[in-house]
């Protein structure tokens, strides 16, 4: 047992900003999430400011409403896309395609073509049969190949394994693009989501280093291009470095490895942009315990791994979780509603919760603005999909 909640709203959130958020749940059923767009915003402006040499590149994967989407096109953003229906999403608002980048290296071929009809000329890759593919169905495009990273350990969600090849393939594939007639034009990596340990993109661009300088001297490939990929933090349970030791060591490391003559820069952020804009809001369903002298108390909570949580799979995000309730606390399971022994959200991690939290008592999940009303489940248990507002 401890005796606090050690949750405060104000590590999270300005007190007016959770004040207003608030007050709009207030009239809301539960579960909802209620995302405030001038913390967007806010997090778009301190990200340029950073990142002075950089173009961003939103995820749009990371949270695709059109109220986000909208307020990052009339801030100068572009955006990586990763399949035809984000860009029908994007390109309803307007968004010239010279501001997209079709950022996934698995497509298919009819996909590229898609892309390339609607004006998209700017494609990553990783694979000698993608690479064709895009030769053949979007001629002259620029690509970017995606090399594979370490710091699996230190992201809590990582993305590195599945994604990117070895250096020695990914210059292989640079040479074969211009031989294919395509514009040769970067390398891209992404460290992992949520990393934690910067020095992971210094490896990286150590790696990319390699890449430009032998495709240069063998070659007489000249890459214009790095793209860094997403990774930055985004304010969990665990903490981090702010921002701003992010991007200082990161233009250190730019620095030692290109002088000052920087390549084109480009940056995808996801959950660093939107994650802290957002609070999901659910009641408590029930509180139990397993036996008589049962140690743990679990506690059911309206929303689960399929309504938005799924991203507490292994514990790997841990969600800073507020009630309104103070007081002594004590360690519980909290667990969603479905009908899935799956949908146990902390169990191994404790979270201290007050001792007097009550059956219909609200739960306050803090920084859940990305990735969570898609990864949404549109029926389990007839649950409907996560309810999303945008203040
Ligand atoms: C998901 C993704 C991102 C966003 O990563 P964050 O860690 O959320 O910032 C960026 N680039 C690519 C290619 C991605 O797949």
């Amino acid at each position: 047992m401890n005796d606090q909640n050690s949750i405060q709203i104000t590590d999270y959130y300005d007190a007016e900003t959770f004040k207003r958020i608030k007050a709009f749940a207030d009239t809301q059923e539960t579960p909802c999430l209620v995302v405030d767009t001038a913390t967007i915003a806010n997090q778009y402006d301190e990200l340029v400011e950073n990142f002075p040499y950089a173009n961003v590149y939103y995820a749009v994967k990371a949270n695709p409403a059109p109220q986000v989407l909208s307020l990052l096109r009339d801030r100068g953003s572009n955006f990586d896309i990763a399949s035809i229906y984000e860009l029908d999403k994007v390109m309803a608002l307007d968004v010239s395609p010279d501001r997209i980048s079709y950022g996934n290296t698995i497509k298919k071929s009819k996909d590229i073509r898609a892309f390339y009809d609607r004006g998209v000329r700017l494609f990553a890759t990783d694979s000698e049969a993608d690479l064709r593919n895009i030769a053949k169905a979007a001629p002259g495009s620029k690509v970017y190949v995606r090399i594979l990273t370490e710091g699996t350990q230190t992201a809590d969600w990582p993305l590195s394994r599945k994604f990117g090849c070895h250096t020695d393939m990914a210059m292989d594939l640079l040479i074969l693009a211009r031989d294919l007639g395509l514009v040769p034009y970067g390398v891209s990596f992404h460290v992992g989501s949520q990393q934690r340990e910067i020095g992971a993109w210094d490896a990286a661009l150590g790696n990319v280093k390699v890449i430009f300088d032998r495709l240069k001297e063998e070659d007489g490939i000249v890459l214009q291009m790095i793209n860094m990929g997403g990774g930055f933090p985004a304010n969990y349970v665990s903490r981090t470095n702010d921002l701003k030791t992010y991007a200082e060591e990161i233009e250190r490391f730019i620095r030692e490895d290109f002088g000052d003559d920087f390549p084109e820069i480009i940056i995808e952020p996801g959950r660093s942009l939107i994650a802290n804009a957002g609070v999901l809001v659910s009641e408590v369903v029930l509180i139990s315990r397993k036996s008589r002298h049962g140690l743990h108390r679990w506690v059911f909570t309206d929303v689960g791994k399929f309504s938005g949580l799924i991203e507490t799979l292994d514990e790997s995000i841990k969600f800073p979780v507020y009630t309104e309730k103070t007081g002594e606390c004590e360690d519980v399971v909290i667990a969603g509603p479905t009908c899935d022994s799956a949908d146990i959200m902390y169990e191994h991690y404790k979270y201290g919760l007050p001792l007097n939290l009550a059956m219909g008592d609200r739960m306050y999940w803090f920084t859940t603005g990305a990735y969570t009303t898609t990864y949404s489940a549109v029926c389990f248990n007839g649950f409907p999909p996560l309810q999303d507002y945008y203040v």
